[in-house]
């Protein structure tokens, strides 16, 4: 079972939405867990303070180092397979191959700055990889970290019924997926491609790979040529 640790200010904004659906459904069925932890609580101070300004000034906030280190060093320490990652706009971006990675691991630890960031010599301490969920900055990593756990959470073992799932789907193979129909046959005057009704599965996958190159050319010529790298 893989085990994501998350250390949050705001453990309900990683929580809420990973309780729904799928992941929600994978938890219960403990094909995978996600525990919170409130950096707050590792605070020293009477006011449960965990931010200060920065060194040399600017603007906003900086969470310190102390209450960071203090809840990573709380967290058990899970099977052999480990990675510490702070999400940041720093990062490299989350793709495919990272989050089947990431799958593949015994324990995901993920900590989500706020404010203007955190304190930069417990990242150097206790961080082995920076990862961004894309070019634009959010207020704190917490839908960043649900984000990943999304990601990687659905590639785990057990957790989609059918591993084709995940195998055929846009990124996976390298390219954008093909379109999908459903009933009805026609719909605003617009009917379901004759291809795809006619149970060739020859044909099927003709068809089928043929639209998922057009699209990838269309929309992410960037992707050709990179076999399933991202
Ligand atoms: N001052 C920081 C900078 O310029 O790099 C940005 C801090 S941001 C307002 C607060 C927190 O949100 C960060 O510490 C990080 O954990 C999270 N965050 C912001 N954008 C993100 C992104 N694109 N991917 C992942 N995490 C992000």
């Amino acid at each position: 079972m893989l085990r994501f640790d998350v250390m949050t200010l705001f453990p309900e904004m990683v929580a809420a939405p990973l309780s729904e659906s799928i992941i929600g459904r994978a938890q219960k069925a403990e094909k995978l867990c996600v525990v919170c932890h409130n950096i707050r609580d590792y605070s020293k101070d009477r006011h449960r303070r965990v931010d200060d300004t920065p060194y040399g000034g600017g603007m906003g906030m900086l969470m310190m180092p102390d209450p960071v280190y203090d809840c990573f060093e709380a967290i058990p320490k899970v099977g052999e397979h480990r990675r510490v990652i702070y999400l940041s706009p720093k990062g490299a971006l989350l793709t495919q191959k990272k989050a089947k990675e990431l799958s593949e691991l015994d324990q995901v630890i993920l900590l989500c700055g706020h404010y203007e960031g955190i304190d930069q010599r417990v990242l150097d301490e206790i961080v082995e990889e920076e990862i961004s969920i894309g070019d634009y900055v959010l207020t704190g990593g917490e839908l960043a970290a649900a984000v990943l756990i999304d990601a990687v959470g659905r590639l785990v073992d057990g957790v989609l019924p059918d591993p084709i799932c995940h195998e055929e789907e846009s990124l996976s193979s390298g390219l954008l997926e093909y379109p999908q129909y459903t009933r009805p046959v026609e719909w605003h005057g617009v009917r379901v491609p004759e291809v795809l009704q006619n149970g060739n599965h020859q044909k099927i996958r003709e068809w089928r790979q043929q639209k998922a190159i057009e699209l990838t050319v269309a929309r992410r010529p960037d992707l050709l040529g990179d076999k399933g790298d991202r």
